[in-house]
Parts: structure tokens; sequence; C-alpha cells
């Protein structure tokens, strides 16, 4: 349900686990032995008496808004690279440019100023593409998907 959210948060530098179908127990032990804060938008969990200051309660349905109020409580990082989207790796700038070519469309290979890689799955980015048009898209909301 808060995949998307999990999907911004990345895009600005958080390091965001997306975890689905996990029950409370296991979500908080896993909180627990990494030191992470639960974002949840469900009361229920953050009740639980071992959530106490490892839960964040989301009150808003939508995503724009619910990346307002993390960003709020939880000051975005500031001087590291952004995480993939798709598996939170961190992004590595790359040094030749030559070796994404036919890894991403022709236009952006001529274009971009500059790619970087996923060190977890390897997919590239690039900048002055989608990056820094999701900054911009970021508070004013987005098209819902299918
Ligand atoms: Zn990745």
């Amino acid at each position: 349900m808060l995949g998307r959210l999990a999907r911004r948060l990345r895009m600005l530098g958080y390091d965001i686990l997306y975890q689905r179908d996990i029950d409370d127990g296991s979500l908080l032990r896993l909180a627990m032995r990494e030191d992470r804060i639960i974002l949840t938008r469900d009361t229920r969990l953050t009740m639980r008496k071992a959530a106490i200051g490892r839960t964040f309660l989301i009150s808003s349905e939508d995503p724009a808004k619910q990346a307002k109020e993390i960003m709020q409580a939880f000051p975005a990082p500031s001087g590291v690279p952004v995480r993939c989207t798709i598996c939170n790796g961190a992004l590595k700038p790359v040094e030749d440019r030559q070796s994404v070519l036919g890894q991403v469309p022709e236009h952006v290979f001529h274009c971009a100023s500059g790619f970087f890689k996923c060190s977890g799955c390897g997919h590239i980015y690039w900048e002055g593409s989608h990056m820094e048009h999701f900054k911009e898209e970021l508070l004013p909301g987005e098209e819902e998907e299918g």
C-alpha cells in the first residue's frame, strides 16, 4: 500500500526497506535489528508496546502528502547519492559513459550530462531526466497508476 511512497522517498535519498506480507512481530524485530523506523498507516501496529519509538503513523492517503509528512518528521539526507527505486541500492556515478551505451535510450545517451548505476541491481539512472523531473513532481502529486 505504501510502495509508491517508498519509491518517492528512495529518490530523495532515504534508505527505505519495503516489506509486504510481513507480520507485525517480524516487522518490529527487523526494525529493532536494523535500527529502522517503521512507516505505517496501521494504528493497531503503532499501539503495540514494542512499537513505541519505532513507528511513524502516516495520516495522509495521498503519496505526495505522505512524502511531505515524512520529510517534515525526518529531514531528507543530504550529500548522499539517491537510492534505486527498484531495490534501494545506492546509486554510483558512472565514470565511463560509453559503458551505458545500449542500456539507455539513444537520445538519452547523447543528451544526459551524467549517468548513475545502481550498486544493487545495475539499473541505469541519468541526470536531467527523471531524477530532476521526479523532484519537481514530488510535491504536486502524480497521476494514479492503473
Ligand atoms: Zn537497484
